[in-house]
């Protein structure tokens, strides 16, 4: 039903409301309570007032009662002698009827309430009022009555204090009560005047102060709206002013972060290029530390290293690797025929020669002038022989020409493979094997290929009786 829903939602708005009010009037109250500075002035200075006050009513009461009992005794002296000079001529005549009518009018007078006249001997001669039974609040006067220098009786006068004790009781109470009038009403306006001269500017410039940098570290707060020439005015000028020059600041320090960020990207970017380009270099350097400029092959370092690795993994798994030293014949008389020149070109060309027509798996070097080396992997002694032979004809059937010269270029093998018989497993000594079987086609005539486990029973163990010729380049 949609009427009653309306009504459900009236009330409930109705609630909230109530609800919101009460907090506020709640906040309103716990704030008037909530000991601030007001609260702190106002304990403050009712603790002094009180003591001041307390303090100046003690004294004045104090002063107050002793001026009232001099001012009783005063007066009951002064009674007390009127009263005994006016009754000396009728107690030297025996005038009991006078004596006793004069102490009724004595007694009529205010706060005496007993009078008695007895004569020298003590006996008395008139008494009017009552003795008191209890004389506390009591002040008893006694005075010779003399006549013509001579004692003749005694007068004594009862003075009630009850009545004036009273009446000051009532003044005191009246000045406690005015007193506490005057520190409430002291209270209550300070605590308007602290509210006014120093909580509102405080809550003012508290409430500027709030939420006041933004997400980029600016000062939002308000200028704070107080232009009173006093203390709160000052710091308030000075806080205006303090925020537009940190926001003046804060700009052109932004302004050189911003400048200083956009160059830190270009260093960075410029860094990275160079890096890159580093990079770059570091690698081709590395490419060309191990690379031959003549034919691209690995150079002699490279091949060392390879040989380093290959004879290794050879030997652990016992796997058949062979080597093929692979030197042009005369090739002094290429260069001296046909020019250095044509002896490079002879030499690139080899270089395809000998890539092309090996496996992929195999590894081609240029470990000198004229002096290639292929490493086989997997390759037996057969299988070195064969390739070996393969790439000598290969060699010597191909059609080498410079200009318009036809190059006549043969070359001789020598090969090599472990494991072997004689139980080699250094790089050098592998090395050597094939380095003697090379000698060995040398020596048969050239054009050749030599295996070193067919001659390894003339010539034994490898020594030093060969060095590899050429330089690394
Ligand atoms: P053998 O049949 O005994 O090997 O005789 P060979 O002339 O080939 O051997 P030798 O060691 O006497 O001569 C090698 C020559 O190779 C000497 C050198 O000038 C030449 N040479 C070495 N490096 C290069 C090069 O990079 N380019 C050219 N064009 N010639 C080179
Ligand atoms: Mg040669
Ligand atoms: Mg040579």
């Amino acid at each position: 039903m949609p009427g009653v829903g309306r009504r459900r939602a009236r009330v409930d708005r109705q609630i909230a409301t109530r609800k919101r009010l009460l907090l506020k009037a709640k906040g309103k109250f716990s704030a008037l309570f909530r000991f601030g500075i007001r609260q702190k002035m106002i304990v403050v200075l009712l603790s002094v007032l009180v003591m001041a006050l307390g303090a100046n009513g003690f004294m004045t009461l104090r002063q107050q009662e002793q001026d009232v009992l001099r001012e009783i005794k005063q007066r009951g002296e002064d009674i007390s002698r009127f009263s005994a000079q006016s009754i000396a001529f009728r107690v030297v005549a025996y005038d009991y009827h006078g004596i006793q009518l004069l102490l009724d009018d004595i007694i009529r007078s205010k706060d005496i309430l007993y009078a008695r006249v007895s004569s020298r001997k003590g006996n008395t001669m008139a008494e009017a009022g009552t003795q008191p039974v209890n004389p506390e609040g009591w002040v008893l006067f006694d005075r010779e009555i003399v006549f013509d220098d001579e004692v003749v009786g005694q007068l004594k006068i009862g003075l009630d204090t009850a009545r004036i004790a009273n009446q000051m009781r009532d003044q005191q109470f009246a000045m406690i009560m005015r007193e506490g009038i005057m520190i409430f009403l002291i209270a209550i306006g300070e605590f308007l005047a602290l509210s006014y001269l120093i909580v509102r500017p405080v809550s003012i410039i508290s409430k500027s102060m709030t939420d006041t940098v933004d997400e980029f570290g600016r000062i939002q707060a308000n200028r704070i709206p107080i232009d009173s020439q006093d203390e709160f005015g000052m710091l308030a000028t000075q806080f205006n002013t303090m925020r537009a020059q940190l926001n003046d600041i804060h700009a052109r320090l932004q302004s050189k972060i911003e400048l200083a960020d956009v160059k830190l990207r270009e260093t960075n970017s410029q860094l990275m290029e160079q890096s890159d380009e580093l990079k770059r270099m570091n690698d081709e350097l590395k490419r060309l530390a191990i690379t031959d400029p003549l034919t691209g092959l690995y150079n002699r370092r490279q091949f060392e290293r390879l040989m380093e690795t290959e004879v290794a993994l050879s030997v652990r798994h016992g796997e058949d690797t062979s080597i093929l030293i692979v030197d042009v014949d005369h090739f002094k008389n290429i260069n001296d025929q046909f020019g250095h020149k044509a002896g490079d070109t002879v030499l690139r060309r080899l270089a395809k020669i000998l890539t092309e027509n090996l496996r992929t798996t195999d590894i081609v070097c240029r470990i000198g002038g004229e002096e290639f080396v292929a490493i086989c992997r997997r390759a037996k002694a057969d299988d070195a022989l064969m390739v070996g032979d393969k790439l000598r004809r290969m060699v010597q059937e191909h059609s080498f020409s410079f200009n318009a010269d036809r190059i006549p270029v043969t070359v001789s093998v020598g090969a090599a493979t472990i494991p072997n018989a004689l139980g080699v497993q250094t790089p050098e000594e592998f090395f050597q094997c094939a380095d003697i079987a090379l000698y060995h086609s040398k020596e048969t005539g050239r054009n050749t290929v030599t295996h070193y486990s067919r001659i390894a029973s003339e010539v034994g163990r490898p020594g030093k009786n060969r060095v590899s010729s050429g330089e690394a380049s």
